[in-house]
């Protein structure tokens, strides 16, 4: 299995088992309730005794699993945390089952057709509510099912009253009408997940498009203010210095024409690599437009934007892109910084007009913007 498949189906399995302990408690109550009002249906026909003792087991497994349900809800596990809580589920779960099949058997009086034809109607409804319920995992679905009938159908087929013999013999088809539909409702269930599991796959790709610049892989423009503005405002509200840090690569149209477009959208993409390596993880980057760049740099006065700036500066002219064979390319940029600004709008033209001096100077120079 590959990779993404083997993570697509861990996926779901992980929600398989969330599924599962988040609609839990609901069978449990009402199985308990079911099983008090079969001991009062069975209370003038059956050992009393015996009935009691049953329903004391059955009650103390729903509670252990009572208590197991309400560990996982306080617990809250994530991700592949949620696969630890798959054993005590299904270990305490066929217990229960287990206990229920084992129980309506031993609570049986053999020379009751009444009681018996009451305990044979009671597992067909375990049956019933064990697809409905334990559909998410294969495995549970189908032991538990089982538990519940199997049992009861081998007792009803050698009783060894005729009238049981049928009934067992309708039991079977219940139970093999119970193994198809859980195998059915499986593929659908299986299919749905995997449906949800695409879409949302498919949905996060394409906000990661929505968001990402196609050649670079920086922050588009659309990511950068969202980011940024957080930043921004974080850094406002804390009386934290904010700058921010404008380039734009000097002459680019040239090497366009020089080298053609393909080796420019080269260049500008080991640029952005170069860039991303050399600022900090705090640092919000984004592609600008075209060979234009832009850095929001948190908890930063413009003193130190501008060290940022002329190391960049530096950086550039001492790397060499390889863009064509032979072609060994240094880029120059010229860079504007500032930290003045109520808005981050404000603050980004602050350092765009400081870049604009900066072309302006004879280009690969570093200006902080200052005011008028
Ligand atoms: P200046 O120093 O004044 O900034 O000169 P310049 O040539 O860099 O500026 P100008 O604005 O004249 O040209 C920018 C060039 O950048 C023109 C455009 O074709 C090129 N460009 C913009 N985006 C891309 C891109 O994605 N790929 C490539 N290969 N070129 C691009
Ligand atoms: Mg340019
Ligand atoms: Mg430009």
């Amino acid at each position: 299995m590959s990779k993404m498949m083997e993570s697509k189906q861990t996926h779901i399995h992980i929600e398989k088992i969330k599924l599962l302990y988040m609609h839990s408690l609901i069978p449990i109550v009402l199985s308990a309730v079911a099983g008090l009002f079969l001991v009062a249906a069975l209370w003038k026909l059956a050992d009393r005794q015996h009935l009691l003792i049953w329903f004391g087991i059955t009650l103390l497994l729903a509670l252990v699993r009572i208590v197991i349900i309400s560990k996982f809800k306080q617990t809250h596990p994530q991700g592949h945390d949620v696969l630890q809580w798959e054993k005590p589920y299904s270990i305490s779960l066929l217990l229960v089952f287990l206990s229920w099949s084992a129980g309506l058997i031993w609570i049986m009086p053999r020379d009751n057709l009444t009681a018996i034809f009451i305990l044979n109607t009671f597992s067909l409804g375990l049956a019933g509510a064990a697809i409905s319920w334990y559909s998410p995992l294969r495995y549970l679905q189908i032991a538990s099912v089982s538990l519940a009938l199997v049992p009861m159908i081998i007792v009803l087929l050698t009783l060894g009253y005729e009238q049981t013999f049928w009934v067992g013999i309708a039991a079977c088809c219940m139970y093999v009408s119970c193994i198809i539909t859980s195998i059915l409702l499986q593929k659908t269930f299986n299919g749905n997940l995997e449906l949800a599991y695409d879409l949302e796959q498919a949905k996060m790709s394409a906000e990661d498009m929505a968001r990402t610049d196609a050649l670079t892989g920086l922050n588009n423009r659309r990511a950068f203010f969202d980011k940024a503005r957080l930043l921004f405002d974080y850094c406002k509200s804390n009386q934290q210095p904010v700058s921010a840090l404008m380039l734009d690569v000097d002459h680019f149209k040239s090497i366009n024409d020089s080298y053609g477009h393909a080796s420019g959208d080269m260049a500008l993409s080991c640029l952005a690599e170069l860039l991303k390596n050399n600022l900090r993880e705090s640092d919000v980057l984004c592609r600008f437009g075209g060979e234009e760049f832009a850095v929001l740099l948190p908890n930063t006065v413009v003193a130190e934007a501008e060290d940022v700036a002329n190391y960049l500066k530096r950086t550039m002219m001492n790397s060499t892109i390889v863009i064509a064979q032979e072609n060994l390319l240094s880029l120059t940029a010229s860079f504007g910084v500032s930290d003045i600004g109520d808005t981050l709008e404000d603050l980004l033209s602050h350092a765009d007009k400081a870049m604009y001096i900066a072309k302006n100077n004879g280009r690969n120079h570093v200006v902080r913007y200052q005011p008028d």
